[in-house]
Parts: C-alpha cells; sequence; structure tokens
C-alpha cells in the first residue's frame, strides 16, 4: 500500500503561507475530516486545493495527512508549480498528530478521520487579493453557497425609486450607551469588535428584539470606493455593518428571510477626530496580522455612531449578507447619515492591517461589487422635509453619553 514517499520533514516552511497546490495521486481513496480539514483552511487562508473532481481532492486531503503521520504516502509532489513546495516538507503540526511515529491508519482512526465528505470549495477573497500574482483563493465572482441568488448585497439605492414607508419608525437601541473593553480581531477579510453582550435593537418595523453579535468595517484607501452600498451611485470611504441576530439563542439555527438585521453606516471624511472611533483605531497596529486579536479601551457603541435624532432617516430592504456563503437573510438597514471620521483614522485601517501573515498584502478594497436588486422594493423610513413630523420625544431625547458599566465587570 506504501508508494515510494516523499519523505515528511519537520521543518515548518514560512513559504506556504503565500499559497500552495495539493496535487492529487490517482492511487489514493479517501478524505479527511472536516475538522482537519477547516484546520488547514485558517491556517493556509490562501492555499487552494488543486484537483479535477472533489473525490481525488478529498484523496489529496487524506494522503497529506498520510504523509504526516507515517512519514511515507502515495502523493505525488506538485508538479505544475515549481515554486511550490513539496508535500514533504509540510509542517508536521499542519494537519494534526505532529510527531507520530511512523505507521498505518487504523480502522478507527480511517473511519474518524476518512469519512466521505463534501469538498470545501477554495477559500474566498476579495478581488484585490485574487488578483495578486500566485493567488489561488475565489474573488467575488466565483464566490459559492447562495452568493449567486438573486436577493444579494449591497445595491446601489436610487433615493428617487425608493417607497416611504410610514411603518420604518425610529429604533431603540438597548445597551448601545454601555461602555465596555470590546475584544476587536482581524479575522483575514475585516476587523471585528465582537459584540455579544447585552446590546440590542428593537423598533424600526423589525417584528422583534435583535441581538448585536459584531461590528465590522469595509474600507478602501481611495475615499469614493470604500463602501460596499452606494447611494444614488455615491460609494463612500468606508461602511460599518453592525451585524444583529433575532431573538433567543434557541431561534438562532433557524434560516428565515429576517434571522439577521444589520445596521448600515456609510463613513465619509470629517474635519476632526471622532473620538468615539478612537479606541478601535488605536487597537488596530495590535492585530496587523489575520488570526489576531486584542482587547480595545474602553468604549461604547453609541459613541461610533452619528447622534440619534439622526438616525430617523434611514433605508430598508431585504437582502443578504456580503460575504460567503452570502445567505438571504438580512434585514438591511442603511442609514442615511454618515459617520465622520478624519481622514488619517480611516486610512489607518489600509496602513495597519493586512491580508495575510507575511504582511505583503494591505487591507483594502474589502468590498463586494454591487449586486442587481432585481424585483425588489427599497423602502425609506420618510420624505425628506418631513422632520417635524416625527414624535417630539425623537427630538427631545438627549445625546447620552457612555455609561460605565461597572457592575458588569
Ligand atoms: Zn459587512
Amino acid at each position: 500500500m506504501i508508494a515510494t514517499p516523499p519523505v515528511a520533514s519537520s521543518v515548518p516552511d514560512p513559504a506556504l503561507g503565500s499559497g500552495f497546490v495539493l496535487k492529487h495521486h490517482a492511487a489514493a481513496s479517501c478524505s479527511v475530516g472536516a475538522g482537519l480539514r477547516s484546520q488547514l483552511y485558517r491556517r493556509y487562508p490562501r492555499v487552494t486545493l488543486c484537483a479535477p473532481s472533489p473525490a481525488p481532492l478529498a484523496s489529496a486531503l487524506r494522503c497529506a495527512w498520510f504523509v504526516q503521520g507515517t512519514s511515507a504516502g502515495k502523493l505525488s509532489p506538485p508538479t505544475s508549480q515549481t515554486s511550490l513546495p513539496e508535500l514533504g516538507t509540510l509542517p508536521l503540526d499542519w494537519i494534526g498528530g505532529g510527531g507520530q511515529p511512523s505507521r498505518e491508519l487504523s480502522a478507527a482512526e480511517d473511519e474518524r478521520e476518512c469519512s466521505p465528505l463534501p469538498v470545501e470549495p477554495a477559500h474566498w477573497c476579495y478581488e484585490i487579493q485574487a488578483k495578486e500574482p500566485n493567488s489561488h483563493c475565489q474573488g467575488p465572482a466565483d464566490w459559492s453557497g447562495d452568493c449567486k441568488k438573486t436577493h444579494q448585497s449591497p445595491i446601489n439605492i436610487d433615493t428617487t425609486e425608493a417607497k416611504v414607508n410610514p411603518d420604518l419608525k425610529p429604533f431603540t437601541f438597548i445597551g448601545y450607551d454601555q461602555k465596555k473593553k470590546w475584544v476587536v480581531k482581524n479575522d483575514g477579510h475585516s476587523v471585528k469588535m465582537m459584540l455579544a453582550d447585552g446590546s440590542f435593537i428593537a423598533g424600526g418595523d423589525l417584528p422583534t428584539q435583535y441581538q448585536a453579535v459584531q461590528l465590522h468595517l469595509h474600507w478602501s484607501q481611495e475615499f469614493d470606493r470604500g463602501s460596499e452600498h452606494s447611494i444614488d451611485g455615491k460609494h463612500f470611504a468606508m461602511e460599518v455593518h453592525i451585524v444583529h441576530e433575532k431573538g433567543t439563542s434557541s431561534s438562532k439555527g433557524q434560516d428565515s428571510k429576517d434571522k439577521n438585521a444589520v445596521l448600515a453606516f456609510m463613513v465619509e471624511v470629517g474635519d476632526e477626530m471622532n473620538q468615539g472611533f478612537q479606541p478601535l483605531v488605536e487597537a488596530l497596529s495590535h492585530i496587523s496580522k489575520p488570526d489576531t486579536n486584542t482587547t480595545m479601551k474602553e468604549s461604547c457603541l453609541q459613541d461610533m455612531l452619528p447622534k440619534k435624532e439622526k438616525l430617523v432617516h434611514y433605508f430598508r430592504y431585504l437582502g443578504s449578507l456580503t460575504t460567503p456563503n452570502c445567505d438571504e437573510t438580512v434585514v438591511w438597514t442603511v442609514f442615511k447619515e454618515p459617520i465622520k471620521l478624519h481622514k488619517d483614522q480611516i486610512l489607518k485601517f489600509s496602513t495597519e492591517l493586512y491580508y495575510d501573515e507575511g504582511k505583503k498584502l494591505p487591507m483594502k478594497d474589502n468590498v463586494r461589487p454591487l449586486q442587481q436588486l432585481g424585483n425588489r422594493q427599497v423602502f425609506r423610513s420618510h420624505a425628506p422635509g418631513q422632520l417635524l413630523s416625527l414624535p417630539l420625544t425623537t427630538l427631545l431625547v438627549p445625546t447620552l453619553t457612555c455609561l460605565v458599566t461597572s457592575f458588569l465587570q
């Protein structure tokens, strides 16, 4: 069963981080378990597993593990790309069980690790990454899952076509005034503040209360193309997304069209430093590389957003997540009033953050191209110039500053 082996080396090869290709060998015959596979994708986000069809690809994965575990294997080294390392130089810990003595897989291991599974697609990425030389990731045009469906996001919002819906009343923000030390991470696609703990929205014609889960951004170095949505054809410097989930944890698994509520805020250049954003901006230098995180200085969500009385103007439509698998489960709210950041604050995102471990590709243009509106209708909260018809309470509520929630710490 053991063919002429490439010998597994214990020396990790940093070159692997920039992407490599596994070529299958026709003699192999099964797949690696999901855990090992996701570990592979996490560790090498730009890897492409190259094979003519799903079954041989699964074989390649299994064989890579086999090579690692046994110091012998059935896999031929990559042949099409001479600059790529041979499989024999795979670091021993990259697919589990590093340093094991040479042996055949036991029947139980074979059952556990090599059960036939659907093959995951190549890792997704943005256009700017896909067009890098030697890149093997899938750019937006090749995204799979629901990304090819017809109710996708982002879209251009044509304000003259947006229909006034009187039910689109102001939101209630619950816990947005809590001052907290948020954990923020570079997830290889964006920068993400993890929010799950006591922040909710209600109102705004949502069927129920939604819990804030995370806040992330999209941006460019060019101030007119960093937003995902556009309004009357105009893109902004950045776009902030606060992702919420419906109801309680028990209903989270359900895939309804309104499972998520995402609040989208455009960001444009302002004259002053935005102090509400400073804790996030200052954290960026600690999370330059993908899969790293840090804790921000104390801050609250409310201080990052425009004043409450401005948040009564918004657009509403049903769409999707803007990253794979592009689930069509999102009630979108795109606010008219932009957040203003100083240009130095905006540029920090492109200069401090990187897509890759080797810090060669700055994280920017993490923006999905516009999608067709199709047969969908965009609604707006109310017609312009009707400010005085708002409930008095909306106008009179003062802008609260952050509350220190020391009892929660
Ligand atoms: Zn987003």
